[in-house]
């Protein structure tokens, strides 16, 4: 893709006009999903994409339409949007329809008053007489005119343009991102998860780039739950999900899997590190010194358990969770508030 300069404002029709140019330059079709493709690319809105993107470009790959319809589906629409996309595509459709026409519209104007100025200054060539050169001026002014009042049109109709296709992209953001987020703790829920690990296995499968996947529970959550309340159990929820973020490098990618349970992905990260990172999570909430607020009775500390381990070759969704599962139960089984790895798992089957 052509480097396009991410504007500095949020969005400018003139940046909206910019991206077709380069698409039509670039033999792209320009359509409801390209177009949301070299766009939303441009301005960095999903890094997943920019990922993607990123290693087509390294393996110097064409990116053709079909390849950004296909970035679109994978990075971009979801299944529980697509519904409304269908609701909102012919929309989309028809406004990126317009730009384009506009646009190439404005091209027309453009050569028709580049032919003009041409007509005129042959007829000013030939032009003698004073009255003549005046008529000949007089044509000029007015075509001018007609080309200024052109683009202003141009101007205000693209204006127009981009913000229907900003409502309707942020309408479509926020009904992702809600059905991606757990509501109680803020965290990505089981979903994301699933898309997260896709986008890992298909690095890996292309580049050979390592992943780990720690699954996590917190200890005795049920004794808790019933000695202090459903709803202080609701904030350590939070609390184990703030703690997972805060430790968290800038990269892992925690997850609410369900009830008590989480899960981080930790793209380009070894087993070693992964355990590293996984003791850090364990130490940060054992070391959680939490009152109830009314009575500032002190609660007892919090422990989790936590299963790690690193994509093999032959893994999938299932198998890698399978693994990190059974690693966390031996966590359990080892007296809770323990890491275990996959290695683990070799050493309990033979003893
Ligand atoms: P273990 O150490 O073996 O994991 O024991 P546990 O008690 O944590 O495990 P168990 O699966 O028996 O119980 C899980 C508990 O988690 C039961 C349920 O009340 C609690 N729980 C699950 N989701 C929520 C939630 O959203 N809020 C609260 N407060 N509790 C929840
Ligand atoms: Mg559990
Ligand atoms: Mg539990």
């Amino acid at each position: 893709m052509p480097g396009l300069t991410r504007p500095s404002t949020e969005l400018s029709p003139d940046f909206a006009q910019e991206v077709i140019q380069k698409m039509l330059e670039s033999n792209i079709a320009v359509t409801h999903k390209s177009f949301h493709v070299w766009f939303d690319y441009a301005m960095g809105w999903h890094p997943e994409l920019g990922i993607a993107i990123g290693s087509l470009q390294r393996r110097e790959e064409p990116i053709t339409t079909e390849v950004c319809e296909s970035l679109y589906d994978q990075h971009i629409g979801t299944e529980r949007t697509q519904g409304v996309l269908v609701e909102t595509q012919t929309n989309t459709q028809d406004i990126l329809q317009t730009i384009l026409k506009d646009v190439l519209d404005a091209g027309g104007a453009a050569t028709e008053y580049g032919n003009e100025l041409n007509a005129v200054s042959a007829e000013l060539g030939e032009a003698s007489e004073v009255g003549k050169i005046r008529d000949v001026v007089q044509g000029l002014v007015s075509e001018t005119a007609k080309m200024a009042n052109s683009s202003q049109e141009l101007q205000s109709k693209l204006e127009a343009a981009t913000n229907d296709v900003e409502t309707l992209r942020k309408r479509l953001d926020h009904l992702e991102q809600e059905s991606l987020t757990d509501p109680l703790t803020g965290l990505k829920n089981r979903k994301a998860l699933e898309r997260h690990l896709a986008s890992c296995f298909a690095d890996h499968a292309r580049d050979g780039a390592p992943f780990s996947l720690i699954m996590l529970d917190i200890d005795h959550f049920k004794d808790f739950n019933d000695k202090y309340g459903h709803h202080i159990g609701d904030a350590v929820l939070r609390i184990v999900s703030a703690t997972l973020s805060d430790t968290s490098k800038n990269e892992a990618l925690a997850h609410r899997y369900g009830g008590e349970e989480f899960s981080v992905v930790l793209p380009g990260i070894n087993l070693d590190s992964a355990l590293e990172i996984a003791e850090r999570y364990r130490g940060s909430v054992e070391s959680k010194r939490l009152k109830v607020a009314k009575t500032s009775e002190a609660i007892a500390p919090i422990t989790i358990s936590l299963g790690v381990c690193e994509v093999q070759t032959e893994d999938n969704d299932d198998t890698i969770m399978q693994r990190a599962d059974k690693a966390l139960y031996l966590a359990k089984d080892a007296g809770r508030n323990n890491v275990k790895s996959e290695l683990d798992l070799g050493a309990a089957a033979k003893s």
